[in-house]
């Protein structure tokens, strides 16, 4: 059985581990879990000798309260999945332990903030700044020596590597590719939220990122490469186009792109209200 603690119980367990001859791999989660996240956990498995997941819906980074409101809780049914996946610990901190009142302190994101612009940044205004919060917090309780990340949150993934650099936390980020359903839709707790011919229409989302893709696969050059997804998107019955943009996989700019090589085709959309969003590399 899954065993589910506050920090402060975790502390104790943690104290078992030395620093130096301790492995743990910890995947940070809000929840909702599906086998994009279960995925995470599988490598961590492989790679770690301990395993530690968190559940924290964290309110920092949600810059619309309605969709903070409206995220898919279901802590049950996901200690179920994670007691067949084998994991050790389930972190499932209080909003206190991890934002105590006295503590008004963020993380300074000023030398990478160009990763944190654009895209999601420039569409989820204080977004990154929650998650190098809350992300930073939680690598302080937990100590792990491996970070399990998605590149499903690829500016994440970016941002996050810049901030454990910065930060000087010791451990090792790994960018783990995105888990999808066979219509090609990425696998999201937001996914939930949709019904079974939404699902079908959001996975229009994936058809044009590959579209794009392979036009610039073909040389045919970024704008066309975007006009070409786009169209896709825009063909499709109920789905709403917030941004679809190639960007440069290191920097995140969208203006210095660089060779093809180094591109990612970024989208959010709507589908019944629902809020989505995926990329995929152009070579992977
Ligand atoms: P979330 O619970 O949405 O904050 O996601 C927790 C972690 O799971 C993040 O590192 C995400 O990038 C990752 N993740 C979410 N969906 C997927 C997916 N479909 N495939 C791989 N990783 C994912």
């Amino acid at each position: 059985m899954v065993k589910s603690i506050n920090s402060r119980d975790y502390n104790k367990w943690r104290s078992q581990f030395p620093q130096e001859n301790s492995s743990i791999g910890f995947v940070p989660t809000m929840g909702a879990l599906h086998q994009g996240h279960l995925y995470l956990v599988q490598q961590a498995k492989r790679q770690c000798s301990q395993v530690v997941i968190s559940i924290f819906v964290n309110p920092r980074q949600f810059n619309d309260k309605n969709d903070l409101e409206n995220y898919p809780v279901q802590l049950e049914e996901d200690f179920a999945l994670l007691s067949k996946e084998g994991v050790d610990i389930v972190l499932v901190p209080s909003i206190q332990e991890i934002y105590p009142p006295n503590d008004t302190t963020s993380i300074d994101m000023t030398s990478y903030a160009h990763l944190a612009q654009g895209l999601e940044g420039d569409h989820r205004p204080g977004h990154f700044q929650g998650v190098v919060d809350v992300v930073s917090r939680l690598l302080t309780i937990v100590k792990p020596q491996k970070l399990y990340l998605g590149k499903k949150d690829y500016q994440q993934l970016n941002v996050l590597k810049a901030m454990v650099k910065k930060e000087k936390f010791a451990l090792d980020v790994i960018g783990v590719p995105t888990q999808r359903a066979s219509s090609g839709l990425a696998l999201s707790s937001r996914n939930a939220l949709l019904s079974e011919e939404g699902r079908v229409r959001a996975s229009n989302i994936y058809e044009a990122l590959q579209c794009a893709k392979a036009s610039a696969l073909h040389g045919e050059g970024l704008d066309m490469a975007c006009a070409k997804g786009k169209a896709v998107l825009q063909a499709a019955e109920g789905v709403t186009e917030e941004y679809f943009l190639i960007a440069n996989r290191h920097t995140m700019s969208i203006n210095e792109v660089g060779n093809p090589e180094e591109w990612v085709v970024f989208c959010a959309a709507h589908v019944e209200g629902v809020r989505l969003i995926d990329n995929v590399e152009v070579f992977d």
